[in-house]
């Protein structure tokens, strides 16, 4: 099959090589070209704009930062979506409002183009071992016609309804995601503040039941402040913007999460925005 993919970083790049390992031919594209040097050399096709990695494609993945750059790259100067094939499929994977998936689903009606949301769980090593969970909202049909190629990236694909049922569950996990590594970095960092070793108070916290379970997985990061990003701090702002937007177009309260967002805002502001999110902790430890 002839597949196209748009967005080669951290998540994309690890995405798109694991599609090559299902011997399709991949056509792609990236702003920056350099980050496809490794996908090139395994046998990708690279692709001078977005709409002629579109042309030659019957299924066409995105992986793009926020809403305005995936329309960006869709619709502006040398956008794919006019010039995809009848029939084909574009599937966004980047993490999106669901209000913005259902437009992007909309357009792509109009060129008889099929749309799915396919959000992601998981982070920069589920990419690279093909184990990430695909938050799918579309035709049931679609998605059957292309869990191979989810099977390829990733451990699972599961359909949540219509369009934007997939960005919706996927801004409510780095929701709670977001939440939850503010709320440990604040009790750590009183712990500190009040005479506890940080290693000690970090040992004990994970060690009872009211700290979420992911917690475990950032430990080494919190104990030895390394916050090289694995998922970028201003990705997981803007996601806790995109749950307010949506609450706000649907007329629900998040008193948590606006308090949140802004916290993840202070420290975005403060330069870390392209560290990692969990680095959050070290703003609250200065
Ligand atoms: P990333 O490394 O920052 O990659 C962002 C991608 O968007 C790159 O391909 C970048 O191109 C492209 N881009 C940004 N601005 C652009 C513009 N103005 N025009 C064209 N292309 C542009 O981020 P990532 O971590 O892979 O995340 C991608 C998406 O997945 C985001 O929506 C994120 O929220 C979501 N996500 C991330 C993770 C994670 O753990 N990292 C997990 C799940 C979901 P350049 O290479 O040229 O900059």
């Amino acid at each position: 099959m002839k597949i196209g993919f748009i967005g080669l970083g951290i998540m994309g790049s690890r995405m798109a090589a694991n599609l090559l390992k299902g011997e399709h031919e991949l056509f792609v594209h990236n702003r920056t070209k350099s980050k496809a040097t490794d996908l090139l050399k395994n046998g990708a096709i690279w692709a001078e704009t977005p709409a002629e990695v579109s042309q030659q494609v019957e299924v066409l993945f995105t992986m793009l930062e926020n809403p305005t750059v995936v329309e960006e790259v869709a619709l502006g100067e040398h956008g794919f979506l006019a010039a995809m094939k009848e029939d084909s499929i574009w599937i966004d994977c980047s993490t999106v409002n669901p209000s913005f998936s259902i437009k992007m689903a909309k357009k792509s009606k109009v060129q008889n183009v099929r749309f799915l949301d396919a959000p992601v769980s998981g982070s920069k090593q589920p990419a690279a071992e093909a184990s990430l969970l695909f938050l799918v909202g579309g035709e049931k049909e679609v998605l059957d016609k292309v869990h191979p190629l989810f099977d390829l990236m990733g451990q699972k694909a599961v359909h949540l309804g219509e369009n934007g049922k997939g960005s919706a569950m996927k801004l409510m996990i780095n929701q709670q995601l977001g939440q939850a590594v503010l709320a440990f970095s604040e009790s750590v960092s009183l712990g500190i503040a009040l005479g506890f070793d940080k290693k000690m108070a970090i040992e004990v916290l994970l060690n009872t039941p009211v700290t979420a379970p992911i917690l475990n997985v950032f430990r080494s990061r919190f104990e030895e402040n390394n916050f090289e990003a694995n998922f970028p701090l201003k990705h997981l702002q803007k996601d806790l913007e995109l749950f307010t937007e949506t609450a706000y177009e649907n007329n629900k309260a998040t008193p948590l999460t606006n308090t949140a967002k802004e916290v993840y805002a202070l420290a975005k502001q403060k330069g870390q925005g392209d560290l990692d999110f969990t680095s959050i902790f070290k703003y609250l430890n200065e």
